[in-house]
């Protein structure tokens, strides 16, 4: 699934159409039936931005367009006219350029999610520091890779980004929040920012954990250990030899 480092990546593809008013046409019916297109036609964009997972086109006279791509989701911007295999669910042309936005899932108007997000992790005036006490509202025996995704709390880690932060903080995905450190949460917290915004600006992730289940950690040696977690079950990666708390959740 696409984190917050992929979104604030096509903001930046976008970027370029705003300002400008948009043809919008919806060639695929499911896209159709969002009734988005027929909302924004017309209307000049704004701005773009991401917030978290979620991408948000702000329209002039306050029509918002929430994206979010979940696993199949993307967009792509090229110049206008170009040859397409398949039907796109959006299409926004102007300026002589297009861009298209392909297999949803998630296209709407309603942007009253994103109102109950927390900060978003990647954003210019996001303070790590901030967000410690942001994750301490969490139930204290929530393991700590679970509230590092809980996207009210701060927004845009997903579970590669949480697996590696965690690591890289030396702090278990499965220690309970309650007893990390605050100096342990901003560890991950800094990491993970800084290595988002970097991927961001083009920069390739090394992963050290993530997807490398039964393989020597780079630390210390020992396998790298995966198990899913939380109500989604996404896969926590991590290393019980060198990152501090319970091998594995109850
Ligand atoms: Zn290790």
């Amino acid at each position: 699934m696409p984190e917050g480092d992929s979104l604030h990546r096509v903001a930046a593809l976008l970027r370029p159409l705003v300002g400008l008013s948009v043809t919008a046409t919806s060639p695929h019916p499911r896209g159709l039936a969002t009734g988005v297109a027929a909302a924004v036609d017309g209307l000049r964009l704004e701005g773009v931005e991401a917030v978290g997972k979620h991408l948000l086109l702000r329209f002039e006279g306050g029509v918002t367009l929430r994206s979010h791509l979940r696993l199949g989701g993307r967009w792509r911007v090229g110049p206008s006219g170009s040859t397409r295999a398949g039907r796109p669910w959006l299409v926004l042309r102007a300026g002589g350029l297009e861009a298209t936005q392909w297999n949803g899932p998630v296209l709407t108007l309603d942007d009253g999610i994103v109102r109950g997000l927390g900060p978003d992790l990647l954003a210019d005036a996001t303070d790590p520091a901030a967000l410690v006490p942001r994750l301490r509202r969490a139930d204290p025996t929530r393991p700590l890779g679970e509230v590092l995704q809980d996207q009210r709390l701060v927004a845009g880690v997903g579970n590669m980004w949480m697996s590696e932060a965690l690591w890289a903080a030396s702090v278990s995905p499965w220690l309970p929040v309650g007893e990390a450190r605050d100096d342990e949460l901003l560890a991950a917290l800094q990491w993970a920012r800084a290595e988002m915004r970097a991927a961001v600006a083009g920069q390739r992730p090394g992963r050290l954990v993530y997807r490398r289940a039964g393989r020597p950690c780079r630390r210390c040696g020992d396998p790298i250990a995966a198990r899913g977690q939380g109500d989604g079950n996404r896969i926590a990666y991590w290393c019980a030899g060198c990152q501090r708390g319970p091998v594995s959740g109850t």
